[in-house]
């Protein structure tokens, strides 16, 4: 053999996507993105996508779970848990005792969350008190529009949605910075002090009413609620109010080849599963979809991946077949669907590049996350990978080899250690995002779409 030849043979070649796909493909490509940012339009919250999903699903015949209902192939059922997170299935032409194929993704991002007792007035201005949710550079997130989001559960026992700052004819609300002249204090601050949580504090209104007290802009603001919402203050206690960047997702870049949103991470792989899932009829194994709550903070709490909603979900399905769950978990496959860290030729030294998921390469398959020694990683064993490798080879998805920074560098993790530690075996696997975390995070078209089609190829394994 030459050279050439034996390079050709021995050693891989990843290579750019876009040298991988042809005009169909890129029609097929843009069609599904142009869906994917309806959707993200849509749902900038975990009720806002599980929401989105159940419509979605009872207008493709999806019924709702109730215990004790059969299971049988060709059926679609779905779990709203507590209207935050949702379970979908499929169910197959064999028996749940031969396990299931799942893929799992949160569809909660981080925020600032309203504080219990929220409104207050200073120097006749008034505010929201807030406490972020997630992992955020706190810096990032004074002098961009914020919409409100959420619910309120009021006095009488109604509900109340309240969306403030998504319609063209809405105001936005914003968290102030301090003018560069008086920052020298502030610029010599470390990242992480130069705005503090208490700091973000988002300005409702300054127009005072008519009248006497210190409370006239708090008092008009809470007037302005009540007239929209039927809202009184003490209502917020029982309020799930929260504060995410305002707009539109849009596409960037003069080749329009990626797109900018708030919260990609990580409702662009939720979004993946679920076209995909609604795309098959009859898989050989079950297939089931999760849209999981909780996953920025831990995944603890009833709507996160830890919470027993799923093997309530899931012992019921196998129940309807007289299988065991334990049996059928101890045949499942799970694929945590969840974003990694695109290369970033800005910060090239916090990743190891030979290792690191790039922009454009493909559906990013993530072995382990963890920190430091893998700490806190499920950490997918080479059957495992080769699982993912083949079913995904087999189906032509573009994919790539994909890990959390540089080693020390930090780490993360994800919903995978928490589906391994039920004796199902999981891979993670997601799109590459650059700007995680940040009010606004960039993903590629192209990664969007092959991670649809990764996800599809394991339902259909
Ligand atoms: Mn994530
Ligand atoms: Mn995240």
């Amino acid at each position: 053999m030459t050279t050439e030849e034996l390079r050709e043979t021995l050693l891989a070649a990843p290579k750019n996507g876009y040298a991988r796909i042809n005009a169909e493909d890129r029609i097929a490509m843009n069609d599904y993105c142009q869906r994917y940012m309806a959707f993200m339009n849509a749902c900038k919250t975990e009720r806002e996508a599980t929401a989105w999903a159940v419509a979605k699903a009872e207008s493709l015949g999806f019924k709702p779970f109730t215990p004790g209902m059969e299971a049988k192939p060709g059926d679609k059922i779905y779990y709203n848990n507590r209207d935050k997170s949702i379970a979908l299935a499929v169910i197959g032409t064999e028996p749940l005792s031969e396990g299931a194929n799942i893929c799992a993704a949160h569809v909660d991002s981080p925020r600032l969350d309203i504080k219990p007792n929220p409104l207050y007035e200073e120097t006749e201005i008034a505010y929201f008190k807030t406490h972020y949710y997630g992992g955020i550079k706190k810096y990032q997130w004074p002098t961009i529009p914020l919409a409100i989001h959420g619910v309120v559960y009021r006095k009488d026992g109604t509900m109340v949605t309240v969306t403030i700052g998504e319609d063209e004819r809405d105001p936005v609300l914003m968290i102030t910075d301090l003018l560069i002249h008086l920052a020298g204090d502030q610029m010599q601050k470390t990242l992480a002090k130069g705005i503090e949580g208490e700091q973000l504090n988002v300005i409702l209104g300054t127009e005072p009413l008519v009248g006497e007290g210190s409370d006239l802009v708090k008092l008009h603001i809470m007037q302005l609620l009540n007239e929209k919402y039927g809202l009184i203050e003490s209502d917020f206690q029982s309020a799930e109010l929260t504060m995410v960047p305002a707009g539109r997702c849009r596409e960037v870049g003069l080749d329009r080849s990626l797109i900018s949103a708030y919260g990609h991470d990580d409702r662009v792989c939720a979004y993946a599963e679920l076209e995909a899932l609604f795309s098959i009829e009859a898989p050989k194994k079950t297939a089931v979809c999760i849209l999981a709550d909780r996953e920025e903070v831990g995944s603890m709490g009833i709507s996160g991946m830890q919470s027993h909603y799923f093997e309530h979900f899931m012992g019921n399905l196998c129940a309807a077949q007289n299988v065991a769950l334990e049996d059928c978990f101890a045949k499942s496959f799970c694929l945590s669907a969840d974003v990694s860290n695109a290369f970033d030729p800005n910060f090239p030294e916090t990743c190891d590049k030979r290792n690191n998921s790039m922009v454009n390469y493909g559906v990013a398959i993530c072995k382990y996350t963890g920190a430091r020694g893998k700490s806190g990683c499920s950490d997918a064993s080479a059957e495992a990978m080769g699982h993912v490798r083949s079913t995904l080879d087999g189906a032509n998805v573009i994919w790539q080899t994909a890990t959390l920074g540089k080693v020390d560098q930090g780490g993360g993790g994800t919903v995978a250690a928490f589906m391994a530690n039920r004796n199902i075996v999981s891979v993670d696997a997601g799109v590459p995002v650059l700007s995680m975390h940040a009010p606004l995070e960039l993903v590629s078209k192209l990664d969007c779409y092959e991670t649809m089609r990764a996800c599809k190829a394991i339902y259909l394994v």
